[in-house]
């Protein structure tokens, strides 16, 4: 049994990570200030011996014991990134100093969860993960963009400085259950707005292209870079390389969910990339992964969460 912390883990992604690491047997401390997670998305392993939670914000420092961490505390929504742009970039980059402060005290592996973010709006397509990005230093998103980039910086400069051993994941767009409903971003909102025959909002001409990962792929991939017994530091893109236009994606939403809801057009926000799909050849010889659930059927298993979801409330 291997103790382990998880910052995030009442998030989306974070939430799925300690059911996985609970399922296999770890001891999983969650840490989270629940500002995008909820105790609804972890109330099912209240009680559950391998599980602990705490309620606590990155930015400070935090003393705990513990073998591995996977540093996942970051709002991941644009819209709620942006809510509180300075305190976004403080849980990127004091967030990191803490949680690399703490590994080195209790000589833990430390998994970074970075995005495909740090590419900004590429010149490059597909993405390698050579590839430097295109970022804008200060506009709307850099506090996300410019954070994770900076964390990446951190965790290579404690891997060469003090010998951390460091794993980065370059996370791409990823989907699934336990999503918020007002989470803001696109595959939530498409459904959401489908199964309650409101507008589907399709900001700017809908052309731009995202490659959408299912959360279960997602999280096969972070247990597995965690694992790996020789060093290897990374960064790594996870994802799936399957890209499609966000009209695509609302054509099949309504698809799926046999809505009747109109499709509208608003303003694209500043800096969105306009592309963005992950070169996953380094994932695949490292990590043997690959994702292995097709758009259509995350899809379906996103929606029949949400039609659950929006019946209780
Ligand atoms: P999320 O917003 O659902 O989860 C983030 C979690 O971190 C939430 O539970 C939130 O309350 C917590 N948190 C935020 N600030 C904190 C702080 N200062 N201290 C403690 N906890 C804090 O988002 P997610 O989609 O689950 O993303 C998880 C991680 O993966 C994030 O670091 C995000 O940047 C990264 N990521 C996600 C995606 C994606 O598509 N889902 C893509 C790229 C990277
Ligand atoms: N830190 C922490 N938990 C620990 C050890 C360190 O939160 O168990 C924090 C500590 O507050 C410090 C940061 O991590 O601000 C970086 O620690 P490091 O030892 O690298 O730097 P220093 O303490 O020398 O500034
Ligand atoms: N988007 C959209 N309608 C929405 C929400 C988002 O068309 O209701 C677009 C957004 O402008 C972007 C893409 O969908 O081009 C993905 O947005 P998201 O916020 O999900 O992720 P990110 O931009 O961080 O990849």
């Amino acid at each position: 049994m291997t103790k382990i912390l998880l910052t995030g883990g009442a998030g989306f992604l974070g939430s799925h990570l300690c059911d996985r690491l609970v399922a296999d047997g770890q001891d999983v401390l969650c840490v989270d200030n629940f500002f995008t997670g909820s105790k609804a998305n972890i109330a099912h392993l209240y009680g559950n011996p391998l599980f602990e939670v705490l309620r606590h914000d990155v930015t400070f420092p935090l003393y705990v014991e513990v073998e591995q961490i996977y540093n996942l505390a970051c709002p991941a929504s644009p819209v709620h990134y942006q809510f509180d742009p300075v305190q976004t970039t403080k849980t990127s980059v004091h967030g990191a100093i803490n949680m690399l402060g703490l590994a080195k005290r209790v000589k833990a592996r430390i998994l970074q969860a970075s995005t495909s973010e740090v590419y900004g709006d590429p010149e490059v397509h597909p993405q390698p993960e050579g590839y430097w990005g295109r970022v804008n230093p200060i506009g709307i998103r850099s506090c996300y963009d410019e954070g994770k980039r900076c964390a990446e910086t951190l965790f290579f400069d404690y891997h060469r400085q003090h010998g951390l051993d460091i794993r980065i994941a370059r996370i791409f767009n990823t989907y699934g259950p336990r999503m918020q409903p007002n989470d803001g971003r696109v595959v939530s909102n498409f459904i959401v707005q489908a199964l309650q025959g409101a507008d589907i909002t399709i900001y700017g001409d809908g052309r731009q292209s995202r490659s959408f990962c299912y959360v279960d792929d997602l999280i096969e991939a972070l247990v597995r870079l965690m694992a790996l017994g020789q060093p290897f530091t990374g960064p790594v893109n996870i994802g799936n390389p399957t890209e499609f236009t966000m009209l695509e994606l609302a054509e099949t939403v309504l698809r799926l969910t046999a809505s009747r809801s109109r499709i509208v057009y608003r303003n694209l926000p500043q800096d969105d990339p306009r592309q963005r799909r992950p070169d996953i050849s380094l994932a695949r010889g490292q990590l043997q992964w690959e994702p292995r659930v097709s758009l259509e059927d995350g899809l379906k298993e996103t929606i029949a969460y949400f039609s659950r979801t929006l019946r209780l409330s």
